[in-house]
């Protein structure tokens, strides 16, 4: 049984599995919480609720499995909260809904990164990593690298945000430079467009791929979409 904040079916909004038809999984719970460097934007997958209302329950990998049958989908979203902090109740959730599928399934786990993933998801071709460091001492070579790529969001208007990230891909060979995406950041519909014209021009002038929140520009941070 894993502790799930909710489930939806809708669009993949970033980077790999980029607007895919999918069944979204969010996990509760969050090892950074309140330690997280930045703002974050899903704080209900994590905070529990007042006056004793719990904002999460337990589902079964057989209830996720019929879910994500009755979405249509063939991708599976798994994000959180930190997603990672279930590995074990995710393995049996994905050799579950595997299980007899008449179409090839694909998931995808998106993850703050500071939790090593187990070898049974790092071994699985149909699992891919979405990985968005938040601590500074992040290694990105504890993921599978050709099923992983690595979001990092800047203020495009911070010169000393951008100098940052230059700094530590300063470290990266090229090939994991390649798995990098850059992400304007932005709490909605506004904030994204502007960012993203000028974030945009800088990754053009270094090299870097940029990474779309197609979420934001569609439904303008809206929940459950
Ligand atoms: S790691 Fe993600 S879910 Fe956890 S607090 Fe930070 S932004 Fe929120």
């Amino acid at each position: 049984m894993i502790p799930i904040c909710e489930t939806f079916t809708s669009l993949q909004g970033e980077v790999q599995g980029l607007g895919r038809h999918a069944f979204f999984i969010r996990t509760f719970g969050c090892n950074l919480a309140k330690k997280c460097p930045i703002d974050c934007d899903t704080p209900y997958s994590w905070k529990e609720g007042i006056n004793g209302v719990k904002p999460w329950q337990f589902q079964s990998p057989a209830s996720l499995k019929k879910q994500m049958i009755e979405s249509g989908s063939n991708t599976c979203i798994i994000t959180g909260g930190e997603p990672m902090l279930h590995q074990e109740e995710l393995t049996d959730v994905i050799e579950g809904m595997k299980l007899g599928a008449k179409i090839h399934l694909e998931f995808f786990i998106e993850t703050n990164g500071t939790i090593d993933p187990i070898s049974t998801l790092c071994t699985d071709r149909a699992v891919f990593f979405n990985v968005s460091p938040k601590m500074d001492d992040f290694d990105p070579r504890r993921f599978p690298l050709n099923r992983s790529v690595f979001k990092h969001v800047v203020d495009p208007r911070s010169s000393k945000n951008l100098d940052n990230l230059l700094d530590l891909l300063h470290g990266y060979n090229e090939s994991l430079r390649r798995r990098v995406f850059v992400m304007p950041l932005s709490r909605n519909r506004s904030e994204y467009h502007e960012g993203s014209e000028l974030l945009a021009a800088w990754c053009i002038k270094h090299g870097l791929n940029f990474g779309p929140r197609l979420h934001l520009s569609l439904w303008d941070g809206e929940k459950g979409r």
